[in-house]
């Protein structure tokens, strides 16, 4: 499905106003090729769950709020770039980038083969929902921002973590689920540099991320 959205282009010197082609397929190609930062497209950052992979022709996976775009592509440039610089992009693996209002409903469903539901949303406190806004007209996540999810070939999320401090990298919120399993990272405007680790229940700690809350 073709999803038609205002365009300008970032990072590629597009300017605001410029008349752009009202052809959807010409559109479709240009988000594959709109750059966020340095390296990551919105396209990319917006349809790289397996969530979305499986339900791809029923999803809108872009955002509708402007905001959301701005939020994202900050995000990219003070925060994705700099580790991906560091870590290298072909090493560099997103799970989960933007969670547009579709994509939240179908995270939310079960598989019908599995019985497990597709994903976990907490659209109200994780910031993958950007600047977007609900029916009533208020944002979704009020810490707005945005948020992804990432792994690095062959590097523990420690390290990575080890790695952000050190670099004093500006973040807003850091989840570590595990040494091997993808990090959680955010940048918003409340530049809170909240740490958190999780129970097997999936209750929030600072059990295990102490030694790092002090590094801050
Ligand atoms: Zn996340």
């Amino acid at each position: 499905m073709l999803f038609v959205i205002p365009l300008t282009p970032l990072g590629k010197g597009g300017k605001e106003g410029e008349s752009s082609p009202r052809n959807s397929q010409t559109i479709m190609e240009k988000e594959r090729e709109l750059l966020l930062g340095q390296y990551l497209t919105l396209y990319e950052f917006c349809t790289c769950t397996k969530t979305y992979q499986k339900y791809a022709e029923k999803i809108s996976p872009f955002p509708k709020n402007p905001e959301s775009r701005i939020a994202i592509a900050d995000l990219n440039t003070q925060i994705i770039d700099p580790i991906i610089d560091r870590f290298g992009r072909d090493n560099f693996h997103l799970t989960y980038g933007f969670c547009s209002s579709d994509l939240k409903r179908y995270l939310a469903r079960k598989d019908p083969l599995t019985g497990q539901k597709n994903g976990r949303v907490t659209p109200s406190l994780d910031q993958h929902m950007a600047m977007e806004k609900n029916r009533n007209g208020k944002y979704y996540c009020d810490r707005l921002g945005a948020a992804c999810d990432f792994f690095i070939e062959d590097v523990g999320s420690d390290t990575i973590i080890d790695w952000i401090l050190e670099q004093k990298l500006p973040f807003d919120s850091l989840y570590f689920y595990g040494e091997k399993r993808p990090l959680h990272i955010s940048y918003g405007p409340q530049h809170k540099r909240a740490i958190w680790a999780f129970t097997p229940t999936g209750q929030p700690t600072r059990q295990g991320v102490r030694h790092w809350l002090e590094k801050i």
